[in-house]
């Protein structure tokens, strides 16, 4: 019990330094909060009852147990970005400034060798925004390691630095990419099932057709001015989480089959290993950890330690030591 209110007093706290130090972030990430619950009080208590009115205890309580878990699982993984941060500075090492949030440049490598500035690296992080190289970073004061890239927001160099995500107020790098996978996952799951439910309902209960009921959902002004009812507007909302969820989790399972951050597919840079087709579940498993599927469905996997890079940087990381 004591350590439930230490986790409390923790988790608090935590939240509190976001609300200080990047307030847009923490606005967006209510909003976030505050639609994972409507989408699945839609799915689960509003929907599911209404297409299956005269189904078994049993079943209905099934029903309410998988809306409990996508809860939890969403929760899980959204706090657990957060909280695995992928900054190159780590825990031991770094002492935080309070007052402004700024980490001390304190930090050792991902190797283990202690960060040093050279002449030759300070050029490279002004001439490139995302180097391929150990390069100097001006604000860190650190020279960092490939494919690691400073976040004005987070205020530190992240290792394998995706994007800083609004939602869970933290930059995705190499600890958190499996959790932001598997929010996506749970979340493409939850508000898909909930979609599939507000499709039977309008189209073999009410007898609406198929396409009056997908312009209700595309066209969210459509419901609020022509057609509205809260489920009505709840479904609209759910069905546009759906869609945005389904899609990015696509995008991401590509990009890691493939090895790829959003920063590398945007610049065009190519990871495939020598020997290896474009998209493999080899070269996956470098970027995600063992087992990756699991890793993404099961929220509190073990988090990789700093140098797994995969074998291309691991090349890069070897020319440096
Ligand atoms: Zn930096
Ligand atoms: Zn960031």
């Amino acid at each position: 019990m004591r350590g439930f209110f230490h986790f409390v007093k923790f988790m608090i706290e935590d939240h509190r330094k976001y609300i200080q130090h990047q307030r847009t972030d923490f606005v967006v990430y209510v909003v976030l909060n505050i639609l994972i619950v409507l989408t699945l009080y839609y799915g689960v208590i509003v929907a599911f009852p209404l297409m299956f009115d005269t189904c078994s205890t049993p079943v209905l309580m099934l029903n309410y147990l998988w809306g409990v878990w996508l809860y939890v699982a969403e929760q899980s993984n959204l706090q657990l970005i957060r909280l695995r941060d992928s900054s190159i500075f780590t825990e031991g090492d770094v002492q935080s400034d309070v007052t402004t949030g700024r980490k001390d440049a304190v930090s050792r490598g991902t190797q283990g060798k202690p960060l040093t500035r050279t002449d030759r690296d300070s050029t490279i992080s002004r001439r490139s925004k995302v180097p391929d190289s150990w390069h100097y970073c001006v604000p860190c004061e650190v020279t960092v390691p490939p494919r690691a890239w400073h976040c004005s927001t987070c205020r530190s160099c992240i290792l394998r630095r995706d994007h800083h995500c609004v939602f869970a107020m933290q930059c995705i790098g190499i600890k958190n990419q499996c959790n932001f996978m598997g929010f996506l996952l749970y979340t493409a799951a939850g508000t898909l099932y909930a979609t599939v439910l507000s499709f039977l309902i309008a189209v073999y209960i009410q007898g609406v057709s198929c396409w009056v009921w997908l312009l209700r959902n595309v066209l969210i002004f459509y419901v609020i001015l022509f057609d509205f009812s809260l489920n009505n507007l709840l479904a609209s909302l759910n069905f546009i989480g759906c869609v945005f969820s389904v899609g990015v989790l696509v995008y991401y399972i590509r990009l890691s089959l493939a090895g790829q951050t959003s920063a590398d597919h945007s610049r065009n840079v190519c990871r495939k290993v020598p020997g290896r087709s474009m998209f493999s579940l080899e070269t996956m498993r470098e970027f995600l950890g063992p087992s990756p599927f699991l890793r993404v469905a099961w929220p509190f996997h073990e988090v990789l330690p700093n140098g797994s890079y995969n074998s291309n940087d691991m090349k890069r990381f070897e020319k440096h030591q």
